[in-house]
């Protein structure tokens, strides 16, 4: 891979702005430079985007669909990147997942933890876990994630399997709320299980449009798709 090409100036260009904002909202919340991990949500684009993004840098990414996930990941094993699954995820997809992802952000149901545990056994690995968190205030929704009230006991049968290991909380914010309330609610909910589980402190959530948000109510990690890679991704993988 060449430095010069048009798109890996696009994407250097992308991933400097990105940053910036980062670092701006990192500073404007009063918390410390570097606190927030930026995870370059590479859905929907080539493995050649992973590979350019890794060679400015970017040392994490997710994906949420298993069959495009686990190509990609193969056609980029030699970069050493951490790789998070951060889509809805199918319990018969998860022994797949089981098999390359560090983290799944995405698990909001006994049967999901049961079969990523049976799954990491498989692979001889141990993948972290997020709880993904259903905030939205609107019960008749079907929107993915666990309700706040069953996170402890969620959380108690990720931590009696020894090859997944509780890492945080995952929320994506309800469209047309604002989404700020939303981020801090999340972060009482860390605070309340990190009393139970004191390792787990992660706090995925701000995707391109809510980041500064996410970084002002404590985010831990972001998950950044169009503000760094564009808006018309390619599928190349169906
Ligand atoms: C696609 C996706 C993102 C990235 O969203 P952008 O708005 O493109 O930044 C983050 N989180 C999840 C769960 C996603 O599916």
């Amino acid at each position: 891979m060449t430095t010069c090409d048009a798109r890996t100036n696009e994407l250097a260009a992308n991933l400097g702005r990105v940053r910036d904002a980062i670092a701006a909202a990192t500073e404007t919340s009063g918390r410390a430079p570097g606190c927030v991990t930026l995870i370059a949500v590479t859905k929907n684009w080539p493995a050649e985007d992973v590979r350019r993004l890794a060679g400015l840098g970017v040392t994490d990414v997710g994906e949420n669909r298993d069959q495009e996930a686990s190509l990609k990941h193969a056609a980029c094993i030699d970069l050493g990147l951490t790789w998070h699954f951060v889509g809805q995820l199918q319990r018969n997809k998860a022994a797949s997942v089981a098999r390359y992802a560090d983290v799944v952000h995405s698990v909001d149901r006994p049967a999901l933890v049961s079969a990523l545990a049976r799954g990491a056994l498989a692979a001889r690995r141990r993948v972290g876990v997020c709880l993904q968190v259903d905030l939205g205030n609107d019960p008749a929704s079907a929107r993915a994630g666990v309700a706040p009230k069953q996170l402890p006991e969620l959380a108690n049968q990720v931590v009696g399997y020894p090859q997944l290991e509780l890492l945080g909380l995952m929320t994506v914010a309800p469209l047309g709320s604002a989404p700020l309330p939303v981020f801090q609610r999340l972060a009482q909910l860390s605070a309340q299980m990190a009393a139970t589980h004191p390792g787990a402190t992660m706090i995925s959530a701000g995707m391109s449009a809510d980041m500064p948000a996410a970084i002002a109510a404590g985010a831990t990690h972001v998950r950044i798709g169009t503000a760094l890679l564009g808006t018309r991704g390619v599928t190349q993988v169906t």
